[in-house]
């Protein structure tokens, strides 16, 4: 397990970080797909094209070319690095001004100038630009792309990712199983992938949590799922937070974290995302969502899960549309995995959840491969893991050259603790 604990002082901080990735191989990559604390990073070894993984605008247009988007290429191409970077620092510089109510916003006082001065540490350790560090987060990169290449900073999800499947209760506690998708590129930078890292925090800023099953120390774990509503207005709000750090460090049971959604809903970052929560209890929920509000389902049966591209509440679903092709597909995902769960939950074991992470029923199965894509769909499974929280260990199998799947491998087992 790898340990990174979490200093008081911002700066302090992010050469502390910095200092633990490159001495275990690992670089910032605004293209990763490793995320560790809200950064992308990847392993050095990472051999995707290099030429444009430096240029982030080269690389954006490069995609744009691929999927022949020539609007997008146009705007790309009155960017250049100057301007590129001040348009970052202004979105930070908003960040940085919005003032947040004591009284309603009391965990979040003081996190934006903490990040400023966190991503300042990390730069200077690197060598580079301090912006350069803010564009390998999400709430920064997101927006960015979405201005750079489509003119708005916000706008429709187009990533359909990951699976969250929970047995609330079973012999051995909750069982939560997990499966991410992504595009087949994003395998490249997963190398040093899936062991666990501790964020030790001390006593005043929260609790402490482990990445990559986002678990914290009271026991409670938190999964995001993406999803478009493409169709809902955007509020603007220059203040983002990253939810999952956010919920990990303030919650203890899945009540606490929907009250800590339902107030910072207009910050919460991913947005959209349907979220999946588990306590110790083994009360679980799942949270639909979309920018502006929320949906929530508990069940009194023994399972609960949310899969990717669909929202099934009648609230969210009624924002996002169910009447494209696209929802039609994901909600066979849906449809699928409740049937599985209808025999599966019966026995609850670590086994029933492996076969339904596994699962290669088409056209829209659970575990995707190349050969089983559809049109609304390019994601392949890049990796799988099967947590078990009573027992402090995760089964965790990520994809290989070849490929060879998640599914067609031996999964690693992990063990983490807190200290
Ligand atoms: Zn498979």
């Amino acid at each position: 397990m790898k340990k990174r604990r979490v200093q008081i002082e911002g700066y302090e901080n992010g050469v502390t970080l910095a200092k633990a990735w490159i001495s275990e191989g690992l670089m910032l990559c605004p293209e990763g797909e490793v995320i560790e604390g809200g950064y992308r990073l990847v392993d050095e070894s990472y051999t995707e094209d290099e030429d444009v993984d430096l240029n982030l605008l080269a690389l954006w247009e490069k995609r744009a070319v691929e999927r022949g988007d020539r609007k997008a290429q146009e705007r790309i191409r009155t960017w250049n690095e100057e301007t590129f970077l001040a348009y970052v620092g202004t979105i930070h510089k908003r960040a940085l001004s919005e003032k947040l109510d004591k009284n309603r916003y009391p965990e979040v006082q003081g996190l934006a100038a903490y990040k400023d001065r966190e991503a300042k540490g990390i730069a200077d350790v690197f060598g580079t630009d301090y912006r350069r560090v803010l564009l390998c987060k999400d709430i920064y990169r997101g927006p960015t792309y979405m201005f750079v290449t489509e003119g708005r900073e916000q706008g429709r999800c187009e990533l359909q990712k990951c699976t969250t499947v929970i047995f609330k209760k079973s012999p051995v506690g909750s069982i939560i199983g997990r499966n991410m998708d992504s595009g087949i590129h994003a395998m490249d930078g997963l190398q040093t992938y899936g062991e666990p890292v501790l964020y030790q925090y001390p006593e005043e800023m929260g609790y402490s949590y482990i990445y990559p099953i986002q678990i914290n120390s009271r026991g409670l774990m938190i999964q995001g799922s993406s999803i478009g509503y493409p169709n809902e207005p955007i509020s603007e709000s220059g203040f983002r937070v990253d939810g999952y750090d956010l919920i990990l460090r303030f919650s203890e049971t899945v009540d606490d974290a929907i009250e800590l959604i339902g107030r910072y809903n207009l910050f919460f970052e991913p947005a959209p995302s349907s979220l999946a929560v588990v306590d110790v209890n083994g009360d679980a929920a799942i949270i639909e969502k979309t920018k502006n509000t929320f949906a929530v389902r508990k069940t009194d049966r023994r399972s609960i899960f949310t899969t990717s591209g669909v929202a099934v509440e009648k609230k969210t679903r009624k924002i996002q549309g169910d009447n494209t092709q696209t929802y039609q597909f994901e909600f066979k995902r849906h449809q699928l995995i409740e049937n599985l769960l209808l025999e599966e939950e019966k026995a609850p074991t670590i086994e029933a959840m492996q076969r339904i992470m596994s699962n290669h029923i088409t056209p829209s199965p659970v575990c995707r491969h190349l050969e089983n894509l559809s049109p609304y769909s390019q994601l392949v499974t890049l990796y799988s893991f099967v947590l078990i929280p009573r027992e402090q260990v995760y089964y965790f199998s990520l994809i290989r050259p070849g490929p060879v799947y998640p599914c067609q491998q031996e999964s690693t087992k992990y063990s983490y603790w807190f200290i």
